[in-house]
């Protein structure tokens, strides 16, 4: 294969088509602005979602108890900078939550203090996993290790970040939401700050009426927590070459509904395909569904979370997370769960699936990176939650003590991680989702070996291959996909309509991709994108290049483009989503 041409065997590799971006120029600042020209803060968190709060939570709790460390971080002694119009509004998991981390994070609060607060839906109680050989059947199985939940609890990540949003202004935190950060800015080897993005542009970048300039703003520290694509994270892992020695980052793209159903569901539900996804290695499909009970104790109403996640290693052209979960809710297994039901909420995201020896090195001089940017999520068990919240916590003690003593680097922060839970439940599952590259049959042997010995075999640190290198065919998943009836199933649209999109229609495109490539490269993104963003025209060739038509306004910043050749920058704050449940 060569990724030179783009071509192998008849097939062709995104990678060979890369976005027209260059990080280091446009996503880089060198340099502050003028004293009087910028805002000084003392810590700046990029990303309100589960990690960033966690971090913004855990560094006002120490500071409340240090009066002279909080007066020394100056007027804002901690910045969030959120690009949703507000915290939660681009945050999406499954979500059954491991607690401990937020135990530990909010030591006063009971897990029925979770539940008033409308972030929480109850303990797992029962579990069980299918296996579904087809569109009608499904065998029940043992449950996995990687599967159990037992004691686990059903969140919303959206519904928690509106608390930690709340929690962290009570506490002092000035929370920027509506705003992208658009640059990373160093100085002599040294990240001082991030630039926030303007506002008020039209299509064509030019100011409008209404425009107003970003802003320097510069911090004593700054934390990476943008989740997974991260912008800054991506420039910043460049210009300090944090990935060197490091298996490259691989991707998996998960669409999630939550269901209003009349009777509950009595337990957590896995299913662990082959089906929805095809077996046969060529095609390269890994994918796995969910399905949560959820209580909400303020209404009384009985919801149900479900999802279909599938590694973006896959090969098939006409994969389509949006349209399997169509065919998903139609299994019979699926269907009487959501039969007199009501489809109340839509979104989609990508997550990190590297794991361990993908993750890159978590500190550079005067930043840190935490969560999902930094990829702390275990895929085979979709596990990334608490790490999210421990990574948060731990980067504040870091950085509390940094401080404290006058210094400028934080690196103890990645000793403390990799010490702690999130660094010792990683490292057991480093090798375990490597082996599925191979396909469901081939790689699945390996995998129940890494599960069966709790990571000791197989030895030594499997290889990752990028996403974007994989050559692409036009194969025929996409029979699979039912018609959407309005009722149980649903067209991309419809579904980017129920997530509150506000993308204005003259807003700059924020889409980086090449717009004239091979039909297989054009084919993959029409299909892969949840939201329905890329188009081909009806009359471009059937063979060879074809243009294509990007309707960006419809975007749900979930990500995936980033891992099949092209690239998401940073739209104008406030766009996009606005989840409330997911
Ligand atoms: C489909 C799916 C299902 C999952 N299921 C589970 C599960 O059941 N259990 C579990 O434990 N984990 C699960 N995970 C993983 C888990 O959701 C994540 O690990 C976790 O939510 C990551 O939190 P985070 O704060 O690091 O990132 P995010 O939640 O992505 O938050 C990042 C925030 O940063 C903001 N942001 C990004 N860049 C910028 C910028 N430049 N400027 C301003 N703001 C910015 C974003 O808008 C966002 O609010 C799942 C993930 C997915 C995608
Ligand atoms: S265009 Fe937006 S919604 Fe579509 S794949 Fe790319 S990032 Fe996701």
């Amino acid at each position: 294969m060569s990724a030179s041409n783009g071509k192998s065997n008849g097939k062709v590799v995104p990678a060979a088509y890369p976005p027209p971006v260059d990080s280091p120029k446009e996503f880089v600042k060198r340099g502050l602005d003028g004293e009087d020209e910028l805002i000084e803060v003392g810590v700046a968190i990029v990303g309100g979602g589960t990690a960033g709060l966690a971090c913004a939570n855990r560094l006002l709790q120490l500071l409340a108890d240090d009066p002279d460390l909080m007066e020394r971080l100056g007027e804002v002694p901690v910045a969030v900078i959120e690009k949703a119009k507000t915290c939660g509004g681009h945050n999406l998991s499954g979500a059954v939550m491991r607690p401990r981390a937020l135990q530990e994070l909010f030591p006063d609060m009971s897990r029925e203090d979770w539940r008033k607060e409308g972030f929480a839906f109850g303990e797992v109680k029962k579990e069980a996993v299918y296996l579904t050989p087809t569109s009608k059947l499904h065998v029940r199985i043992p449950v996995p290790p990687p599967f159990k939940n037992h004691g686990n609890e059903i969140v919303s990540v959206s519904a928690l970040a509106r608390y930690q949003q709340r929690q962290a202004e009570e506490g002092g935190a000035y929370v920027l939401t509506e705003t992208s950060a658009t640059q990373l800015i160093v100085e002599d080897g040294r990240v001082v700050g991030v630039r926030s993005g303007d506002k008020g542009r039209g299509k064509d970048n030019e100011p409008l009426g209404n425009f107003e300039p970003g802003t320097d703003i510069k911090a004593k520290a700054v934390v990476l927590a943008e989740g997974c694509w991260g912008h800054l994270t991506g420039a910043a892992i460049r210009e300090f070459d944090l990935a060197d020695g490091r298996e490259p980052q691989v991707w998996e793209l998960g669409v999630k509904e939550v269901w209003k159903v009349p009777k509950p569901l009595d337990r957590l539900i896995h299913t662990a395909g082959p089906w929805p996804a095809k077996i046969f290695g060529r095609y390269g499909q890994v994918a796995g569904t969910w399905l949560y009970p959820m209580k909400d104790e303020r209404t009384g109403e009985h919801l149900v979370s479900l999802g279909l996640v599938i590694g973006l290693e896959y090969a098939d052209a006409t994969t389509s997370v949006h349209d399997m979960l169509q065919a998903f809710k139609l299994h019979p297994l699926v269907r009487k769960i959501l039969d007199g039901g009501e489809r109340v909420a839509w979104g989609a995201k990508a997550l990190p699936g590297g794991g361990y020896w993908s993750m890159p090195k978590l500190s550079m001089p005067g930043a840190v990176i935490v969560g999902d940017a930094g990829g702390m999520v275990d895929t085979a068990a979709l596990k990334g939650v608490h790490h999210a919240i421990n990574s948060g916590k731990l980067a504040a003690e870091a950085i509390y003590r940094g401080l404290k003593n006058g210094e400028s680097g934080f690196e103890s922060y990645e000793y403390m991680l990799e010490d702690s839970l999130t660094g010792r439940e990683l490292y057991e599952v480093r090798n375990l989702r490597q082996p599925f590259q191979k396909g469901f049959l081939k790689g699945g042997p390996l995998v129940n070996l890494a599960i069966a010995t709790r990571g000791k075999l197989p030895p030594g640190r499997l290889k990752w291959h990028r996403n974007d290198e994989k050559p692409m065919f036009m194969g025929n998943t996409w029979k699979r996909y039912p018609r959407p009836d309005g009722r149980y199933t649903f067209d991309k649209l419809s579904s980017v309509f129920i997530t509150g999109n506000a993308t204005r229609d003259d807003a700059p495109n924020h889409i980086r991709v090449q717009k004239h490539v091979p039909r297989e490269v054009a084919e993959t993104w029409k299909w892969m994108c949840p939201a329905g963003v890329y188009e081909i025209p009806e009359d471009a060739p059937e063979h060879g290049p074809v243009d294509v038509i990007v309707n960006y306004t419809n975007c749900v910043q979930c990500g995936a483009i980033t891992a099949k050749g092209g690239r998401l920058t940073t739209p104008e704050g406030g766009d996009g989503p606005l989840y409330q449940i997911t």
